[in-house]
């Protein structure tokens, strides 16, 4: 190697050195979090309006063809004929579950209490499920934040159902092709102008629908007013001229589930009972898909490195590489010219 080709391969290697230096810093820091779209629609559901009625789970099952979902060791006494679904399944898009402790005597007590607990998806202002789906199959909508579901780009590898801190999506195994099952709130019906089918068939206004930041100011009006205050809780959807469900404002716990849970999503919760008592995941700020995203940009970064070595190596390689035209090429060797 002579000294000018040394150098070639000491200044490549520098420049990959370079490359790969730079990433330590960027390997701590996440892709910035996705902001919610303004117009964005949203749930809210107050736990302590809910009376376990599930008038939302036969409602949610019909509007979206869902067939009915008996347990095993429910088969025998329901003879197959009334849906007794336990949790979110293939079948089953939400479900409501049910809080006891000690007596039960109380609603929306933590202790020798009982309250309700609705699950679906909470459709999330930086969804992971969209973040890992390799084929485009899991989308938010720009406009709405709806996260909907493709069942004809899916191939059914569940990555989705892994990568959601919720625990949300479901995999179809009852389906000869595998499909996820999660709520799309209603996207079918709000086409047309109707209100997603959990919150229309609600009695009380505990699943309530509407623009997120409508719903937020509702919810800083019933955590504002204290315990006691009458209150007219609207039912449906907020702003529809339906009668409200006439009250009183409950003891409502600090916090709102949703608000910045996984970096913020558009479902929120209000309740009377600590959330992970009702069984909500605990779910730190960040987002999963920028940590996930921001960490395999910065693989991607890493691999600069070998990317620019590689080229200075071939660059030597095609510079020693003897040429056609040379003196030394084979040609000249074989002394035929
Ligand atoms: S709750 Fe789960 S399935 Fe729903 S949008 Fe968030 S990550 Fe996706
Ligand atoms: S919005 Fe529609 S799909 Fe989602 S839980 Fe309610 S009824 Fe079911
Ligand atoms: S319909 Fe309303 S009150 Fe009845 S279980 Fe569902 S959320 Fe609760």
């Amino acid at each position: 190697m002579t000294d000018v080709d040394r150098r070639d391969f000491l200044m490549g290697a520098g420049f990959a050195a370079a490359g790969a230096a730079v990433p330590t810093e960027a390997a701590a820091i996440a892709r910035p979090p996705k902001e919610m779209p303004p117009q964005a629609v949203g749930m809210l559901y107050d736990s302590t309006l809910c009376i376990g009625c599930k008038a939302c789970v036969a409602a949610c099952k019909a509007a979206n063809n869902m067939p009915v979902d008996i347990p095993e060791h429910l088969s025998d006494w329901n003879e197959t004929t009334w849906d007794s679904a336990e949790d979110l399944s293939g079948h089953t898009l939400n479900v409501i579950k049910v809080y006891r402790n000690g007596t039960v005597e109380q609603k929306d007590r933590e202790i020798d209490g009982f309250a309700f607990i609705k699950r679906h998806c909470l459709h999330c202002v930086d969804p992971s499920c969209v973040s890992v789906c390799p084929v485009g199959a899991m989308k938010k909508d720009p406009v709405t934040g709806i996260v909907s579901y493709d069942p004809d780009a899916c191939i059914g590898c569940r990555y989705c159902v892994y990568g959601c801190p919720f625990g949300v999506p479901q995999f179809d195994l009852n389906n000869p092709f595998g499909k996820i099952a999660k709520c799309e709130f209603c996207r079918h019906l709000q086409k047309d102008g109707k209100v997603p089918a959990c919150c229309d068939v609600c009695p009380t206004g505990a699943s309530l629908f509407g623009p997120v930041k409508d719903l937020e100011q509702e919810i800083e009006r019933r955590l504002a007013a204290p315990a006691g205050t009458p209150y007219r809780f609207p039912r449906g959807k907020l702003g529809e001229d339906r009668p409200p469900n006439v009250g009183t404002i409950p003891s409502y716990i600090k916090g709102i589930y949703g608000e910045h849970e996984a970096g913020g999503t558009q479902v929120r919760y209000l309740a009377g009972v600590p959330f992970p008592k009702l069984g909500l995941p605990t779910v730190g700020p960040q987002s999963p898909a920028s940590l996930a995203e921001g960490v395999q940009h910065t693989i991607y970064y890493w691999l600069i490195a070998p990317l620019v070595a590689f080229a200075g190596l071939a660059f030597l390689a095609r510079r020693n590489a003897p040429r056609p035209d040379a003196d030394n090429t084979p040609k000249s060797q074989g002394g035929r010219s």
